[in-house]
């Protein structure tokens, strides 16, 4: 399975991922910090409605795939937490303008780490390189200052999602198709 070919006809094969949705409040923020550090016009920014945070994208898979990972998803026990957005970032190679936190917080990893492993029971590889907490905010960005702090926002997280990208001449548009709650830390 290709995870990067978008060329298919046969209906049943949908592009997915795993992925977690900040609140429009937020994603309309990230868009407006955006607009601000690409002042001198590069980039692309990403839509509000399309900022997410990846957990793990499985890319085109069948309808038999599709089931097999939402069962995996049920089977998720990881707890709620709070992402901190407190630094910004772009990457040159790719011209990706990002925001992430500091350090990824245990228990997103743990998700992540989850996700791996109870997908890996579908036939899922997971990626290699070590997951990079991030959301994009602008592709083709060109930003002249490198890694540096923003005014943090804490972002409360509960819930994860399995999103369906639609891939369109104008770029891709996201479709929420289930979505999964996270359990409250222990008191
Ligand atoms: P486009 O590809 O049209 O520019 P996109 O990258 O936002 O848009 P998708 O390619 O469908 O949309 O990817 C959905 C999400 O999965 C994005 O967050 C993307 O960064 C991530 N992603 C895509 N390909 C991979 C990959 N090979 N490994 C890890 N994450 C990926
Ligand atoms: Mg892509």
């Amino acid at each position: 399975m290709s995870r990067d070919d978008k060329s298919s006809s046969k209906p049943e094969i949908q592009r997915l991922f795993f992925a977690l949705w900040p609140p429009v409040e937020l994603s309309r923020e990230l868009y407006q910090l955006a607009g601000n550090v690409l002042r001198d016009g590069t980039g692309r920014r990403v839509v509000p409605e399309n900022i997410h945070l990846t957990l793990a994208f499985l890319g085109l898979v069948n309808a038999s795939f599709r089931e097999c990972a939402e069962q995996a998803a049920a089977a998720i026990r990881a707890t709620c937490f709070t992402l901190m957005l407190e630094k910004m970032g772009n990457w040159s190679k790719s011209g990706i303008l990002w925001v992430g936190p500091n350090q990824t917080p245990p228990p997103l990893l743990q998700l992540v780490q989850e996700l791996n492993a109870v997908l890996a029971g579908c036939g899922y590889e997971a990626e290699q390189r070590p997951y990079a907490a991030h959301l994009t905010l602008a592709r083709q960005a060109r930003p002249r200052q490198a890694i540096h702090p923003i005014e943090p926002r804490a972002w409360e997280i509960n819930r994860f999602h399995l999103v369906r990208s639609h891939t369109h001449a104008d770029g891709a548009r996201y479709e929420i198709l289930r979505s999964w709650p996270l359990n409250s830390p222990a008191a």
